[in-house]
């Protein structure tokens, strides 16, 4: 599949796309959820193709939404909800747009197209967001201290469990990935902690160059969001890799980011999206504690799930990135991408 991937990305999708094909054949299961992770803010510049690959330019965007709008049913998240709970089969065509993490581009920037196009996003939010000084991903600053100088102090180096994977030592994203999964095994404050000493030996720090594109919704900016009538659903306290977690601490991570979220929104958060959301990252077991927490269904980040039975518990979603363009846009959403795939094998 990874060589047949340009092929389909600048001939195949763009043929489609364009004979209107790809619009005419139903997503599987009839429905569709898209993901987005926020937008580029218009201050934030230069980009990191890594650390920046899931958001979208807001003129993307906009397109993406009026594409969906004239192909698709983009459904309320509430209505999504009670066909969850209910069992019903939702319309055919029909589409769910969700955003994960709650950067404050969000509130800043996304809102605003959604409210101009008038359709409703799912956005899950972590138990950050339930604070006034909710910093940013703890994994994204990770990225950047890691970029600073190598974790060659001795106080910071984490536990090595005897069926850890040892990275390239010459892949920094691989040796970034190992230690955010290592870290993942800590609880919060222990976390917060080695992250404190980690800034201390790198100081001074680059200054923080866009809030927008770094910095995480806080508890005054959350309330406007929900004021302004969007669907907030939950995405754990501390976006760890759950599958890395005991399972205490995965329990809590899930569980308390449903209770804190509520009272922070003074409603119920009946929607979990699982950080990082691919099989490596989510198992059985996560979906379980998801179901016993309460929620009424729970969003993968992949096109279809290989854990576990299919479920409310397992959604599947479409990942938007920056080099997403429209006909990928729509062979994905058709579910044409994911059969051939699934076809080839890939
Ligand atoms: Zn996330």
């Amino acid at each position: 599949m990874r060589f047949v991937s340009p092929l389909l990305k600048h001939a195949v999708y763009p043929a489609l796309h364009h004979s209107g094909w790809l619009n005419r054949i139903t997503p599987p299961g009839g429905y569709g959820v898209v993901n987005y992770h926020g937008l580029i803010p218009s201050d934030h510049s230069p980009l990191d193709p890594f650390l920046d690959g899931n958001l979208v330019r807001p003129e993307v965007f906009r397109k993406q939404l009026q594409f969906l709008k004239a192909h698709y049913t983009v459904i309320h998240p509430e209505d999504f909800r009670v066909a969850m709970e209910s069992g019903t089969p939702l319309p055919s065509r029909t589409v769910l747009l969700t955003c994960d993490d709650g950067l404050v581009n969000t509130l800043t920037d996304m809102l605003p197209v959604l409210l101009s196009e008038n359709v409703r996003c799912l956005f899950f939010v972590t138990g950050a967001s339930c604070s006034n000084n909710p910093g940013m991903l703890w994994y994204e600053e990770l990225y950047q201290l890691m970029q600073i100088r190598p974790l060659s102090e001795p106080d910071l180096q984490l536990p090595v469990a005897p069926d850890d994977p040892i990275p390239d030592p010459y892949n920094f994203q691989a040796i970034w990935w190992s230690t955010v999964q290592k870290a993942s095994r800590l609880d919060a404050k222990s976390r917060a902690d080695w992250m404190a000493l980690m800034r201390s030996y790198r100081e001074p720090l680059p200054a923080f160059h866009s809030e927008k594109r770094w910095r995480l919704l806080s508890l005054t900016e959350l309330k406007q969001l929900a004021r302004d009538g969007v669907s907030i659903g939950a995405h754990t306290m501390t976006h760890p890799v759950l599958s890395m977690c005991n399972h205490e601490f995965a329990r809590h991570e899930i569980c308390q980011s449903k209770i804190e979220l509520e009272r922070a929104v003074e409603s119920p958060v009946w929607a979990f999206a699982y950080p990082f959301g691919n099989p490596a990252t989510v198992g059985e077991r996560e979906m379980h504690l998801a179901r016993e927490a309460g929620f009424s269904c729970a969003f993968l980040n992949v096109e279809y799930s290989t854990v576990g039975p299919q479920s409310a518990f397992s959604l599947p979603r479409i990942h938007t990135s920056l080099r997403t363009t429209l006909p990928e846009f729509a062979a994905h959403l058709s579910g044409f991408h994911a059969r051939l795939q699934r076809a080839v094998g890939g």
